[in-house]
């Protein structure tokens, strides 16, 4: 199958599903204005027989609450009819884009002669074993792209995505493609100098390095919520991250100002030994929420199957430079104290702050006391910061040389070679 087809499926794949997606909403809507308009009826039919025997003095009170009982019932009224419209032409849409995609499958299955599965579970299907393919030509997919976006913490899977997103650029001719987006969370959030880092690591390559920040940082928000955010509800991730780069997509859009439909590639450094969670998703896919008639966005993790121990080899093969932070042996470049982080991470990144000077264990400390919440289910923040001055107590404080993230994953020669390398490509 060619990538024209490839990519003219994966758009109806995406026109079907968003359809659908927008049938159900409907559904909801409907139903739940169906609900408030029985309520808004039955207040009605309570008040009226009421209003018979009422007495003088509540009558005005009576009629005005039987007026407002009247005009919610016809706002409700209003729109059960609004959603069952949206509701006819989602479906409608969402059937037309089912039989397109399924007579383009069957075409190409015809083509190819191959079977195909049944009509259930056949767009997910296609979708999956579409982007896999996908996946697996990775300059090819650089080839086709308008644009290809590297999502930089600076931390060390975003600096090998990086590396390797730009070897295979490099390869196609296509460097100019790449833009490196950094999400500035607050320096209050974040450790020294990562976005410098992440700056550095662009012009490396003499790529567009673009910094993209929400009007609110980490802190302000939980300060705003009076909660911090935990796994289940990572606002920190969507709201400072993924919503500030999809207004990035439009600006980027606007740039190329093509007459069809763009092709964005947005990649992130995440891998699925990292967690449960990441281990479920899929080195390519489509982003559903971002993609619209005038761009398809794949989300792309170039990373996604290595090990730890793999990213610190790329790492040390070809010189990138890391944050110093991952030679105190903290594994993740993250917020300073990230909700994710286990309790011994998080004591660990106390008594680094303690060693730089920083004040935020007490701004975090005196912010959970302030809200009245605690930073994880599990323990509180203090708790963390009474048993980094436990251990620092016993053991002096936190010291650490140049090199030793790779000195413990990799040896003490590996380390060498990689310091004497970055020394030479300074
Ligand atoms: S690093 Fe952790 S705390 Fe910071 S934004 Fe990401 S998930 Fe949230």
């Amino acid at each position: 199958m060619d990538l024209s087809t490839r990519l003219h499926l994966l758009e109806l794949i995406r026109v079907s599903a968003s359809a659908e997606r927008t049938c159900r909403a409907a559904e909801r809507s409907a139903r739940r204005a169906t609900t408030r308009r029985k309520e808004a009826a039955a207040v009605c039919r309570k008040l009226r027989p009421a209003l018979r025997t009422t007495r003088n003095s509540d009558f005005e009170e009576a009629l005005r609450t039987l007026a407002d009982a009247e005009r919610e019932h016809d706002a409700r009224a209003a729109q059960v009819d609004v959603a069952g419209t949206r509701w006819r032409r989602a479906f409608t849409a969402s059937k037309r884009a089912n039989a397109r995609l399924g007579e383009e499958l069957a075409r190409t299955h015809e083509m190819a002669g191959t079977s195909r599965s049944g009509r259930k579970g056949a767009r997910l299907t296609a979708e999956v074993s579409l982007l896999a393919e996908l996946a697996a030509m990775p300059k090819t997919l650089i080839r086709a792209a308008n644009a290809i976006l590297v999502q930089s913490s600076a931390g060390k899977d975003s600096v090998v995505a990086l590396d390797r997103v730009v070897q295979w650029a490099k390869a196609v001719g296509c460097l100019d493609k790449v833009v490196v987006v950094h999400a500035d969370i607050g320096q209050d959030a974040e450790w020294p100098g990562v976005r410098n880092l992440a700056q550095q690591q662009a012009e490396r390559y003499g790529l567009r390095f673009v910094v993209v920040k929400a009007s609110v940082g980490f802190l302000g928000m939980v300060k705003k919520r009076g909660l911090w955010p935990d796994a289940q509800n990572r606002l920190c991730t969507s709201t400072l991250k993924r919503d500030e780069a999809a207004k990035l997509f439009t600006q980027i859009v606007d740039e190329l100002g093509l007459d069809e439909q763009a092709l964005i590639v947005n990649c992130l450094g995440i891998r699925a030994a990292e967690s449960p969670s990441r281990r479920k998703k899929r080195e390519l896919t489509i982003d559903h929420r971002a993609s619209n008639g005038r761009r398809l966005i794949l989300t792309w993790h170039p990373v996604f199957h290595l090990t730890e121990t793999q990213i610190w080899q790329e790492i040390a093969d070809n010189a990138l430079d890391y944050h110093p932070v991952y030679d105190t042996l903290i594994p993740r470049l993250s917020c300073i104290f990230c909700i994710l982080a286990s309790f011994d991470v998080l004591v660990r990144a106390v008594r680094l702050c303690w060693v730089l000077g920083l004040p935020t264990p007490k701004t975090y400390v005196d912010l959970e006391e302030r809200i009245g919440h605690r930073f994880k289910n599990q323990f509180s923040l203090a708790e963390v910061v009474e048993e980094a001055a436990r251990q620092e107590a016993a053991q002096g404080p936190l010291t650490w040389r140049r090199g030793d993230a790779i000195r413990h994953h990799l040896g003490d020669d590996t380390a060498t070679a990689y310091l004497r390398r970055l020394a030479l490509a300074a």
